[in-house]
C-alpha cells in the first residue's frame, strides 16, 4: 500500500492546525464537501516570483543606466525586478517615494506585458522625453501613494 491518495479514494481521517493555530479534522466536515489548500510556509525557499526576484543588488544594468545618466545611484525596473546601483534593499525599503515610484513600473510591466511595455515605454520617450514620459509621469504621481506596496511580498 502507497501513502498516496489517488483520484476517487476515499480521504484518511486526519487532523491539522489551521491559518489560526485551532485543529480541523476532516470528521468536523462529514457531509460536506471540502477543499485543502496548502501555502509553503514563509520563509522557506518556495515564494511567489515577486517575493523572490523583486530586488537585484549590485546590478550591472543599473550600474550602466547610472552611467549613461550620469548618477551615481541608480533603481530601475526590468519587468518584476527593481535593479539596484549603489542602493542597498534596506535604503529603498526605507526610502518611501523611490519604493512607490518603482513598484509602479513593477506594475506598468505587468499591466503592459513585456513587448508592449518595452516598445510603449520606448516610443514614449522617443516622443516626450524622459521627464515627460506618461510611465514616468504615472510613477512620479504614485510616489505617494503607499497602498501599492499591499502589492507586494517583501523580505
Ligand atoms: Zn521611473
Amino acid at each position: 500500500m502507497t501513502n498516496e491518495l489517488e483520484k476517487g479514494m476515499k480521504a484518511p481521517a486526519f487532523a491539522l492546525k489551521d491559518q489560526h493555530g485551532n485543529k480541523v479534522a476532516l470528521k468536523d466536515f462529514k457531509g460536506q464537501k471540502v477543499a485543502l489548500f496548502f501555502y509553503p510556509e514563509d520563509d522557506t525557499p518556495t515564494c511567489t516570483v515577486e517575493a523572490c526576484n523583486l530586488f537585484k543588488t549590485n546590478s550591472w544594468l543599473a550600474k550602466l543606466a547610472a552611467a549613461i545618466l550620469h548618477k551615481d545611484n541608480c533603481a530601475m525596473v526590468i519587468r518584476h525586478t527593481i535593479h539596484l546601483h549603489q542602493i542597498t534593499k534596506a535604503a529603498i525599503l526605507q526610502d518611501e517615494r523611490l519604493l512607490c515610484h518603482e513598484l509602479t513600473h513593477v506594475m506598468q510591466w505587468r499591466q503592459q506585458g513585456v513587448v508592449k511595455f518595452l516598445l510603449l515605454y520606448s516610443w514614449y520617450s522617443l516622443r516626450y522625453g524622459y521627464y515627460q514620459n506618461p510611465f514616468e509621469k504615472e510613477a512620479r504621481a504614485k510616489e505617494n501613494d503607499s497602498s501599492i506596496r499591499d502589492h507586494f511580498i517583501f523580505k
